[in-house]
């Protein structure tokens, strides 16, 4: 299996690169880590005429606090996040997403960037931005925009990026204290891509209440996809068992998951109802510890 044949830049820097896809339109596609994209050239089912590699743009290439939250350029490889101490102590459900990710080559050479413009519904790193309320810088020759994660993954491989636009920054807050996160998924195999997952982030008051409750499932439609019903039943509440149930009965109810040769839709749903309760556990038992 071979790519068609394609015309291909490897600009030196940001402004080249923008100039470039200005320059070439909808004629050509970027280049990244090449995980996803180059297997969809082998298999001939995208043909662009122009490859735009990225790959030596340095300055997308950084994991920064920022703003009582961290600034990730879009270049970032998914290893970096996994094994970064300030993401672990920062945002640790990005690092614990990304050990989750295809295996150790593939995060090797696969970026945040690539991985969030994919935009696979069964991915987990768009589901965790939800769950964080990420934002997302875009840049073009006629400027920059910020896009909510919950405005960007449009519909299965679609999202909000416009045609000469690349994908610079990813911004998320960091969590404040008595926060607790956990991201879990159940695929077939360790390194599929999961069957369903779900990621949660809880933060308590003082009293050990939950005030805020922000939780994102993948593989249940064609984004990720926000329960907010589920949220819903934790906050006010006293982390508790019952409370969990409920809140993964409502996300049950509230996804309408597909059905193909690696999960019919009920067992998806079912998958996606445990998911969410034993993230909840142990986002809850994380609250002020790990
Ligand atoms: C065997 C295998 C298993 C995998 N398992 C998983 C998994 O379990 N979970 C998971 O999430 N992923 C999985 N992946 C995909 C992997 O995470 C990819 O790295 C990721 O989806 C794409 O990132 P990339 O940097 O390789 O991007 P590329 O493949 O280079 O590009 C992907 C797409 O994004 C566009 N793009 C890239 N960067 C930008 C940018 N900065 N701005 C705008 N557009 C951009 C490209 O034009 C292309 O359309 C797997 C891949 C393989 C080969």
């Amino acid at each position: 299996m071979k790519p068609p044949r394609f015309e291909y830049f490897a600009p030196r820097s940001l402004e080249e690169a923008l100039a470039l896809l200005a320059q070439c339109g909808e004629r050509a596609k970027i280049l990244a880590g090449g995980q996803s994209l180059i297997p969809l050239l082998n298999f001939r089912l995208i043909q662009p005429e122009v490859l735009i590699d990225i790959g030596r743009l340095r300055e997308l290439d950084y994991i920064r606090g920022s703003d009582g939250g961290m600034a990730i350029g879009a270049l970032t490889r998914q290893h970096a996040l996994e094994c970064s101490d300030a993401m672990r102590s920062s945002l640790p459900i990005v690092a614990e997403a990304c050990r989750q990710i295809g295996h150790l080559p593939i995060r090797h050479r696969g970026t945040i960037g690539g991985n969030l413009a994919h935009a696979d519904p069964a991915s987990e790193l768009p589901a965790v931005m939800l769950a964080l309320d990420a934002e997302f810088a875009l840049a073009g020759q006629a400027g920059r925009r910020t896009v909510a994660a919950s405005q960007f993954f449009t519909g299965a491989l679609t999202t909000a990026l416009r045609p000469g636009e690349l994908l610079v920054e990813i911004r998320a807050r960091s969590l404040p204290p008595r926060s607790g996160s956990a991201f879990l998924e159940i695929a077939r195999r360790k390194g599929d891509y999961a069957l369903a997952g779900a990621a949660v982030v809880i933060t308590c008051d003082g009293t050990g209440r939950c005030q805020d409750a922000r939780i994102a499932l993948c593989a249940v439609g064609a984004t990720p996809v926000r329960a907010r019903e589920a949220e819903r039943a934790l906050v006010g509440e006293t982390p508790r068992g019952e409370i969990f149930g409920e809140a993964a009965e409502r996300v049950a109810a509230a996804i309408d998951p597909p059905g193909d040769i690696h999960a019919s839709a009920h067992f998806r749903r079912k998958l996606a109802q445990y998911c969410t309760r034993r993230a909840i556990e142990v986002a809850a038992q994380r609250v002020g510890g790990a």
